[in-house]
C-alpha cells in the first residue's frame, strides 16, 4: 500500500513533465548560440512593406513604386536617395559583420576601389571586433542597424534608444567612431521612431534601389539584373552582408560595380553622397 501511494504522485509528475515537454518543444531555447542564428529579413516583411506604403496622388511615387517593389515605407524621416542628376550612387550593406561574407565583400571592394557604406548589427559587432575594425580601416563608413535586429514599429522608445545607444557604443568601442547613420530594421518606420531617432541625433537611411539577396533562393543573376534596372543617379543601394547565407551577393556583386561604372556612375559613401556627418 505504501509503495502504491508513493507510486501515484510520481506518475502524476512524470506526465505533467510529459504533458509540458510537449507543450514547449516549438520554442527555441534563449541563449546564446541561439541569438547567433542568422537575422534573416524575409520576404513576408518585404510584402508588407509594399503593403504598407500609402496611396497618394503624388506621380513620383507612383513611378517609384512600378520601378522599385523594395521601395521602404514613406514613413521614414531621413533619406532614401540623393536628389540629383549627377550619375553618383551609394552601396550599402546591411546586417553583418557576419563571417566570412562580410571580409569576403571587403576584397571584392578593394579591388575594384569601392568605398560603401555598412549598417552594422550591434550584436554582430560583439562577436565580429576585427572584421568591424577592418570595414572601417578599409575606408568605409559604418552606420548603425540597432543592436538586434528588431522591428522598430513593435518596440517601446525605450527599448529603440538601447538598440541604438547600445550599437553605437560598441561601434565606438571598437573603431573609436560614434555612428550618426541608423537605418532602421525592415525600413520600419513610424512617427514614434522617426521622433525618437532623429531626437538623439541620428540621420535615417534607407534605400533606393533593393533586391532579394537576402532570400535563401536568390539568384545571383537575378540580384544583378535587379539592380542594373533599377540603378539611377543619386541612387542608395541596399545589399546584405550579414544575416545568413550572403554567397549569391558575393558572386553578383563584381558585375554590379563592373556594369554600373560602365554606364557612367560613380561610387561614393553616403556622408558623400548626402554631404552629411557620418560620426559624431
Ligand atoms: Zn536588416
Amino acid at each position: 500500500m505504501f509503495l502504491r501511494k508513493i507510486k501515484i504522485p510520481v506518475f502524476f509528475a512524470v506526465a505533467a513533465y510529459l504533458i509540458f515537454l510537449s507543450l514547449t518543444a516549438g520554442i527555441p531555447p534563449l541563449n546564446k548560440t541561439e541569438k547567433k542564428y542568422p537575422l534573416v529579413e524575409k520576404p513576408t516583411s518585404e510584402i508588407s512593406r509594399k503593403a504598407a506604403i500609402p496611396v497618394q496622388s503624388d506621380t513620383s511615387l507612383i513611378q517609384e513604386r512600378k520601378v522599385n517593389q523594395f521601395l521602404p515605407m514613406k514613413k521614414c524621416d531621413g533619406y532614401q536617395n540623393a536628389e540629383t542628376g549627377e550619375k553618383v550612387v551609394a552601396l550599402t550593406f546591411d546586417d553583418g559583420p557576419f563571417n566570412k561574407y562580410t571580409g569576403k565583400i571587403l576584397e571584392i571592394l578593394k579591388e575594384h576601389n569601392v568605398k560603401a557604406t555598412f549598417f552594422l548589427v550591434g550584436e554582430y559587432v560583439t562577436y565580429y571586433p576585427v572584421l568591424t575594425k577592418k570595414i572601417h580601416k578599409q575606408g568605409h563608413v559604418l552606420g548603425n542597424h540597432s543592436f538586434s535586429h528588431p522591428d522598430f514599429k513593435k518596440i517601446t522608445t525605450d527599448e529603440m534608444k538601447k538598440e541604438l545607444n547600445k550599437t553605437s557604443r560598441e561601434i565606438k568601442k571598437v573603431t573609436g567612431k560614434y555612428p550618426l547613420l541608423f537605418r532602421p530594421p525592415y525600413g520600419h518606420c513610424t512617427d514614434s521612431v522617426n521622433h525618437t531617432v532623429n531626437h538623439l541625433g541620428y540621420t535615417i537611411i534607407t534605400w533606393s534601389v533593393m533586391t532579394d539577396d537576402f532570400c535563401p533562393d536568390a539568384k545571383a543573376v537575378k540580384i544583378k539584373e535587379d539592380i542594373l534596372d533599377k540603378v539611377h543617379p543619386g541612387a542608395i543601394i541596399g545589399l546584405h552582408d550579414g544575416g545568413g547565407d550572403r554567397t549569391k551577393t558575393l558572386k553578383a556583386l563584381p558585375g554590379i560595380i563592373e556594369e554600373i561604372r560602365e554606364q557612367g556612375y560613380e561610387f561614393l559613401t553616403i556622408p558623400e553622397l548626402l554631404n552629411i556627418e557620418p560620426y559624431k
